[in-house]
This record gives structure tokens, sequence and C-alpha cells, in this order.
């Protein structure tokens, strides 16, 4: 085995690593972790540290780490068939078989899933498959996207744009011509705090609203939101938001695309975040959860209605132009078979549910009054501890203070991993399903000793 100080020197020296601050990193100053392997909620380091991987890599460990079931479907399938494309028709018992077991969960309406391998690349297979949608129908300016302000939807060159968050743009000139940001269902932060939580829902409609009228709706294709905000800052939305988003979308003709790559497959304590909030999407995507990243492999879910637009539009153009080699990928799906399987067989989703409520209470109970703790919110196995500088006037810390970052790093002194969110004071929670109440009590009990050391 390589030594830990000549593996770290190569880490330096020949690997680009994605969200990292080069400079520091070059220079040692950034963190460096090789990590070696895993098992329930715990990763162990190189170095012998063994942690409570409390935000399930990134939320997307969602059996937790080292499950046999899904490393010998995969090891089996590389035997059998490691590759084979699913151009023109082609497919394998495992990519068959889990189109059918995405469909048999998804809402009913929904028809046919096109495989992707990231979530990035899923919401691009979804913006492209909007345009070809409306350029069918004939109706070629209508092709604007709404997210949201906070959203994230992938780092793609679209994807990147949809995103609202300012890291994701900084410096990339992304093609944002063709998209437009509206208010995020963020209740804490809103501008007027006398809105009462019911006045703010109707406050973001209007907000819609006023965007689709000042932009012409024949302009606007569809709105992309994940059910609950993740990576903008786990913002569950207030009771009626969607209902209100989507009288709004309906009666302008705007698609509903839901990113579920976060929320698909159980970590909101039911199998969609569609299906726990009452969304009716016209495509759905989905990533992370699907395999439980043992593999990577994606999906973008695609209603009945946009499907016979396609089927005609390929009758009138001939095959649709757009695949990836490794769509469909049979270890990717393999795993995913072998993952969706385990979750019934365990009862994960209702689990998720469960002890995610559990790890909402502990945590409120362990740092929610504290005289920095703003808000901590949170839904099935999300939560989130969002940190003021004063509460009763709910002021911010500046972004140069990092106290999110310093939380985070004095609770992975105390063995857990949490994620402080790229955007705000907000420490981010998100781990394995399978967390135990013993272990959701220690995240909680350190996360106290962790706030108090720092503020
Ligand atoms: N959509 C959402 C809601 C996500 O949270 C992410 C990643 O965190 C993505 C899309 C992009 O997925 P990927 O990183 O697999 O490209």
């Amino acid at each position: 085995m390589l030594k830990n100080d000549l593996l770290e020197a190569w880490d330096r020296e020949s690997f680009f690593h994605p969200s990292t601050h080069l400079a520091e990193f070059a220079r040692g100053t950034a963190p460096q972790r090789v990590i070696r392997g895993g098992e329930g909620c715990h990763i162990e380091t190189r170095d012998g540290h063994r942690l409570l991987d409390a935000f399930a890599g990134l939320y997307c460990v969602n059996v937790g780490y080292g499950r046999p079931e899904i490393a010998e479907a995969i090891a089996d399938q590389a035997r059998e068939l490691a590759y084979y494309h699913a151009y023109v028709g082609h497919g394998t018992e495992a990519s068959i078989t889990l189109a059918k077991m995405i469909l048999d969960r998804a809402p009913d309406h929904m028809s046919k899933v096109y495989f992707g391998l990231s979530g990035s690349d899923a919401n691009e297979t979804n913006i492209k498959l909007v345009w070809y949608y409306n350029n069918i129908l004939g109706r070629p300016e209508k092709k604007k996207i709404i997210s949201r302000q906070r959203g994230y939807h992938g780092s793609g060159l679209m994807t990147g744009s949809l995103t609202g968050l300012h890291l994701f743009h900084r410096k990339f000139d992304l093609p944002l011509d063709r998209v437009l940001h509206t208010e995020a269902p963020y209740y804490f932060r809103r501008d007027d705090t006398s809105m009462t939580e019911a006045q703010f829902v109707a406050h973001c409609a209007a907000e819609l609203e006023a965007l689709i009228a000042r932009e012409g709706a024949d302009t606007i294709a569809a709105f992309i939101g994940e059910p609950v905000l993740g990576t903008g800052g786990i913002v569950p939305p207030p009771a009626g938001y969607w209902a209100a988003i989507q009288e709004v979308l309906e009666r302008h003709d705007i698609l509903l695309i839901a990113d579920e790559v976060v929320t698909g497959f159980g970590r909101l304590g039911s199998m969609f975040g569609s299906e726990h909030y009452g969304l009716r999407p016209d495509l759905m995507t989905i990533a992370k959860g699907l395999t439980s990243a043992y593999a990577p492999l994606s999906g973008s879910i695609v209603s009945d209605r946009m499907w016979k637009v396609l089927e005609q539009g390929t009758d009138e153009n001939g095959p649709i132009g757009h695949g990836w080699t490794y769509s469909a990928h049979p270890i990717g799906a393999a795993a995913g078979v072998a993952n969706l399987k385990l979750i019934d067989e365990l009862g994960l989703v209702a689990q998720a549910g469960r002890n995610g409520a559990y790890l909402n209470r502990a945590m409120r109970d362990a740092v929610g009054g504290h005289a920095h703790v703003g808000e901590v919110r949170g839904e099935g196995m999300l939560c989130a501890v969002e940190f003021v500088k004063d509460r009763e006037s709910r002021t911010f810390f500046d972004a140069a203070d990092k106290v999110g970052p310093q939380v985070a790093a004095a609770l992975l002194e105390e063995g857990i991993i949490a994620r402080a969110m790229p955007q705000g004071d907000i420490l981010g929670f998100a781990p394995p399903f399978c967390l135990t109440e013993a272990e959701a009590d220690e995240v909680a009990g350190k996360t106290a000793k962790a706030v108090q050391k720092v503020l």
C-alpha cells in the first residue's frame, strides 16, 4: 500500500478537485482527506479516523456504506456484461428492470425514463426535452426556463445557469439568456418580517405571476424547482407553496420540472418529494438516491403528455438526437435495482421519515435555544441549523465571518461530518437513512458542543 504522505503529494500534484479552493489546496492550507472505507453511517480515512458522515457523502449514500447486496450486484453485472449501449433500442435486463421499477414508484401520469449519469446531465436532458417539445408543438418562442434564487440544478452550462447560487456563476460566463430566477420560498429570510407564512406564499406566487407578465407567458417554457431547496440552504417550503405555484404555472401553460435529485427515493420519508408536497410534474430529475451512489446513474422521468409529443416529433424528424455513451450503463442499472430492492426490503423510506423526525427534534432540543441559532428546520432526513448574529433583530453574519465553515470544522474535530452550505451561515445534515436514534443523539449533542465552541 502507498504511504499516506506520498499519496497526499500525488494528490496535490495531479488531482483537480471539484468545488475546491485550488490555491489553498496547493499550499496545503485547505482540507485534504483520503477516504478508504465505509460501513453504515461511518467512513474511515486512510490515516485511521472513523467519522460519522451526517451528510451521506453529498446527500447520496442513502442506504449507508458497505452494503454487500449492492456490491455483489455490481460485481455480478461486471462479470456478465460490463457494458453495452442503449442507443437504437438496445437494453439489458438491469436497465429495463430498473426503468420499470422507477415507474412503479413514480406518480401514475409518468410514462418513461431516460437514463444519464449525473443530476446535472439529467437536468440538461430535461431542458432539451422541453425545448424539443415546444418546437414540435410549433411554439418556437416558448423557451425560457424559470428557476428559483438559491435553487441548485447542477454544474453544466444550462444547469449551472439555472442554479441560483453566486458561487456557481462567478467568472464562468454562463449562458444566462434563457434563464429567469424568481423568489425562493425561504420564509426565514423574507425581507418583510411582518408577513405571515400564508402572506409570504401569496407573495411568492405574485412574484412569479409578475415575472411571467413581464416576460410574456408565450416566451416561458418551464419552471424547475427542488421540492425542498437543498444546496441553497435546506429550506422546506412553507405550507401551500407548491399548490400556489402550480396554479400559476398551469394557468400559463408552463411545464413543471421537479428536480428530485436529493428528494427522490425516500429522503423526505416519502418515495418522492412530488408525492410529499402534491406536485404534478411534467418531468422529474432523479440521481443520487437512485443507486445510493454505489454507481453513477441518473434519470429523467417523462410524463404521458410530453411522451406523446416526443413520439410525434420522431415521426416528423427521425430519431431523437440526444444520447450519452453511458446512458443506462448496465453496472449503474444493476446497482439501482439492488438499491431499490434493499430500500423496499428494509422499509427505509418509512425509516427515513421516522429517524429524520427524531434527528430534527434532537437538533432543536440541542441547539434551538442558543443565542446565535436563528432557526432549526428540516423535513425527513434533512436538517439545517441557521446561525444569526442577533436573534431578536434577525441580523445575519457577514460572509467573511465564515460561521458555518467554522462550526463544521469544530464538529469534524468531534468526529461528525456536516456540510457548511455554500451561501449563508447554515450547517446542513442529510445522513444515511439507517442513522439510529443513538447516532442522531450523538450528532445533535456534538453539534451543540461545536456551536458552543465557536459562538
Ligand atoms: N439537482 C439537485 C437538486 C442537486 O442537489 C444536485 C447535486 O447536488 C444536482 C442537481 C446535480 O447533480 P450532480 O452533482 O450529480 O450533477
